[in-house]
């Protein structure tokens, strides 16, 4: 649904300044989730950590124009301390100007969820929120179009997020409400107003702001004020209690394994081997379901679940065979490849007791398949709320329990309990300290899978970084300033207003993603692209915000998509019915797609002939929104495709204005690679993607503008060797001469070509050519140095300032590309800007 920036203005009560006319369909607080910069409404959020009005700058720079402010970030504003825009432009945008930006956020969902009647579920309590949400979604999604929070969105922030997804579609709201403080729940209230509540249980997460727990239990219950039905257990009697003396004017469906009086009774609960029937009476009716899951938790989210569906009315027929279809709620486990034959399983998220007992059955599973030992690394839990010598005593058992043959401890209160693990140990006071006995050999980890496991503030990060990281002593060193000038000029070619996606990739190129795309978003390029989703959610998760485009995403990782906010590209209707699908089932709405068009290459894109269906498909649904709409050059660089070219972009223009003229919001066009952008400049449209010239080749004359990458080794042994022998395997390094032969420390593995060998080609030693001798081999080659003043030790240039990629490809008879992606990610990349 989109407001008007002045009814937005109004009801926040907020001071406009600027005078842009905008409609608003998005609401951001955080830069990093930004898709519709023009259509988006920035919340500069004050937290204990950050504070939001630095990100207006960048946010800026990539097209927003929409900004709630406090009076004291507009001070700053006003007065030049901070500076919208990065040069000297003064900005064309509206602020509005609240005493409480979050205050505002809250009052505008508030009035959002005012204009609707569906019933609407709150979720609290202090585990499993997050699954009977999904759960529920399973269970009724197939009758109604359900709005939820994303995944865990229950905070002050989160919530109102959730509540601005309701739409004219919405047929039923599920929200989660989760609080860490007192007087946090009336908020929530507001911006929710349930009409059916959930409280899963009380326990002791988030206990320490807390003076009871009946307090905390109280507080809860400040969502159920205005429900019309209220679900909890009914045999707790603390929270039966809790629910008795608050006084809710709600109808009660406390659920009850004990008493045959409660309005939904849980006649028998039967565990199997790897399931668990469940009967029970409801109105005077008996049924059963069999649940897939044998855990207490599951069958206690599940009891919640069947008491909705049951208010709701959903037959419990429907109930029986979807519960037993329903699937766990995916958890984040990374597993990496580590030093020494380690495997590390990475959760250093969170740290609670549910989720240690969730990762250690990962951990014991993964090493069922592989043999290795049983490792945990375990940081302080903090935040449970609980004493020490209790929780520690519970984690020993869930050690113990599942096999755990080492744990290495960090922090301060772990130590405190050491006597209570019997299995080999060792105790850290904190991260570093543990990261500098690793590297100097103190402790030592070999054929270990290792679960590394902390509470964030311990930035074990780091810890998983030296676990895995390669060392050789071949590098790749990047020029960074190099780079931002092939930008810069491509950029002065272009007209003002068009926009740059920038390929990174294959690894930029093989420049090294990160690096590349931090500096790329310094710059504020409008968009980053990378090849699969892997290669997205690794910027992501390196800190990088700008927005990214997948180019060929993945039927199997829609999933890591929708996590890290990845665009994916959309090339045929196969790919888009799974991606909304995908969507559908995790509650996604309006994620933005790139729409490709085949208009000549014939690899992957939708026919122009395909735009009608397209059109309808999309108008369809809610899941995905096209964002922009694009196709790819055949041959732009030369100019015996030129009439062909033109074709391309006459069939482009076509195309992508049909698709453009079927939806109101702007789809952003494109069709120009690097080449295309020097030679067809009137083929701009809305942006460009640049990609080789980034990296320093001029795709149209193969020269090098400003060079980037540099590949280099160093002479480990320099050997003399008579004239009538030979170097290297098969003895086909013949010489002609008495010889000085010098091996490196590179071969094909590291992405030195093999067929450069044999003299083939050459390499530069102290600015001079050193031919290949012999085969290269797989890590190692040897170069003839005869008449070259060199010593062990020296450097040597593989490719880069002095000796032109351009040369290897052409003797390789293949393009820069190539010989660029083809440097092995073992070499280790250097940056440096000039
Ligand atoms: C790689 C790629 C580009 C960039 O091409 P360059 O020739 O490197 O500029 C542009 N568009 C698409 C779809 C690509 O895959």
């Amino acid at each position: 649904m989109s407001y008007s920036i002045e009814s937005i203005t109004e009801s926040m009560g907020a001071r406009r300044v600027g005078s842009v006319p905008a409609t608003i369909d998005w609401l951001l607080t955080d830069s990093r989730s930004l898709s519709f910069p023009e259509e988006t409404l920035f919340f500069a959020l004050t937290t204990k950590r950050n504070d939001g009005a630095r990100y207006i700058p960048d946010l800026y720079a990539r097209g927003v124009r929409n900004f709630v402010v406090s009076e004291e970030s507009y001070r700053d504003i006003e007065s030049g301390k901070l500076k919208p825009t990065a040069n000297d432009q003064s900005p064309v945008v509206n602020y509005l100007i609240v005493p409480n930006p979050l205050k505002a956020l809250q009052k505008l969902a508030e009035q959002h969820r005012g204009k609707f009647q569906i019933p609407v579920i709150g979720i609290t309590g202090s585990n499993g929120k997050t699954i009977v949400k999904e759960w529920l979604h399973q269970l009724i999604s197939p009758e109604r179009a359900i709005v939820r929070s994303p995944r865990s969105y229950n905070s002050q922030i989160g919530v109102p997020l959730s509540v601005w997804q309701m739409n004219e579609q919405s047929e039923l709201a599920i929200f989660e409400a989760g609080i860490s403080e007192p007087g946090e729940m009336r908020a929530l209230q507001n911006i929710i107003k349930p009409t059916i509540g959930i409280l899963t249980n009380i326990g002791g997460a988030h206990q320490e702001n807390f003076f009871s727990l009946q307090e905390k239990c109280m507080e809860k219950l400040v969502l159920f004020k205005n429900c019309d039905v209220v679900i909890y257990n009914g045999d707790d009697e603390f929270i039966s209690n809790c629910v008795a003396k608050s006084m809710l004017s709600a109808r009660e469906i406390a659920w009850s394994r004990k008493d045959m009086e409660r309005p939904l009774y849980i006649s028998k609960v039967e565990k199997k081997e790897e399931c668990t029937v469940i009967s029970y009476r409801y109105l005077d009716m008996d049924n059963t379901f069999t649940l897939p899951f044998i855990d207490d938790a599951s069958i206690e989210n599940s009891l919640n679940c069947l008491a909705a569906c049951l208010y709701l009315m959903l037959p419990a027929e429907k109930i029986t065979e979807r519960m037993a279809k329903l699937e766990p709620v995916a958890m984040r486990l990374e597993v990496k490849e580590g030093k020494n034959g380690c495997l590390l399983i990475n959760d250093s998220y969170n740290s609670d007791l549910g989720s240690l007992d969730i990762a250690l059955n990962f951990l014991y599973r993964r090493s069922l398949v592989n043999g290795l030992k049983r490792t945990l690394v375990l940081s302080d839990i903090l935040e449970t709320g609980q004493n020490t010598p209790t929780l520690y005593r519970q984690v020993a058992q869930l050690v113990n329990s599942r096999g755990i043959e080492r744990i290495i401890g960090v922090g301060n209160e772990i130590a405190t309990c050491a006597a209570r693990f019997d299995v080999e140990k060792s105790f850290y006071p904190d991260t570093n300290t543990l990261i500098r006995a690793i590297e100097r050999g103190e402790l030592r980890l070999e054929n270990e899978i290792i679960l590394i496991k902390g509470a964030r503030k311990f930035g074990f990060d780091a810890l998983t970084e030296v676990l895995e990281k390669k060392v050789h002593e071949t590098i790749l060193e990047v020029n960074l300033g190099a780079m931002i000038a092939n930008l810069n000029s491509y950029r002065s070619r272009l007209k003002p207003e068009a926009k740059t996606v920038c390929m990174v990739k294959a690894s930029a190129y093989g420049a090294g993603s990160y690096e590349i795309a931090k500096t790329l978003q310094e710059h504020h390029v409008d968009y980053l692209a990378v090849a699969v989703a892997d290669e997205g959610s690794e910027l992501r998760k390196a800190g990088i915000t700008a927005s990214i485009i997948i180019m060929n995403p993945e039927m199997t990782a829609f999933k890591t998509m929708f996590d890290y906010k990845l665009e994916p590209e959309v090339y045929s209707f196969h790919l888009l019915e799974a991606l909304i699908k995908e969507a559908e089932k995790e509650g996604i709405t309006n994620f933005p797609i790139h729409v490709k068009v085949d208009t000549g290459m014939h690899r992957l894109g939708f026919a122009p002939e395909d735009m009608p269906r397209l059109i309808e498909r999309l108008k369809g649904q809610n899941a995905v929104i096209p964002r922009s709409v694009f196709s790819h050059f055949v041959g732009s660089d030369a100019p015996q495709f030129d009439a062909f070219t033109r074709q391309q972009i006459v069939n482009f223009e076509k195309a992508s204005m049909e698709l453009q003229n079927a939806f109101p919001h702007k789809i952003l066009r494109h069709i120009c690679n690097s080449a295309g952008i020097e030679r067809f400049p009137g083929a701009q449209f809305d942006m460009v993607r640049l990609g080789i010239g980034l990296y320093g080749v001029n795709p149209v004359d193969n020269s090098i503008m400003n060079n980037v990458s540099t590949l280099r080794t160093t002479i480990l042994q320099i050997r003399d060797v008579p004239g009538e022998d030979t170097v290297g395997y098969s003895r086909k390094g013949h010489l002609s001469r008495p010889s000085r032969i010098a091996a490196i420390p590179i071969g094909y593995a590291d992405g030195l070509n093999r067929h450069l060998g044999n003299g083939h080609a050459y390499c530069l030693v102290n600015g001079q050519k050193a031919p290949y001798v012999g085969n290269i081999c797989m890590d190692v080659c040897m170069i003839d140095v005869t008449d070259i003043d060199c010593k062990e030790g020296d450097m040597v240039e593989i490719f880069g300032d002095h000796l032109p990629i351009t040369v290897l490809s052409d003797i390789l008879e293949t393009i820069p590309y190539e010989i660029l992606t083809s440097v092995s990610t073992r070499v280790k990349r250097v940056y440096y800007q000039d």
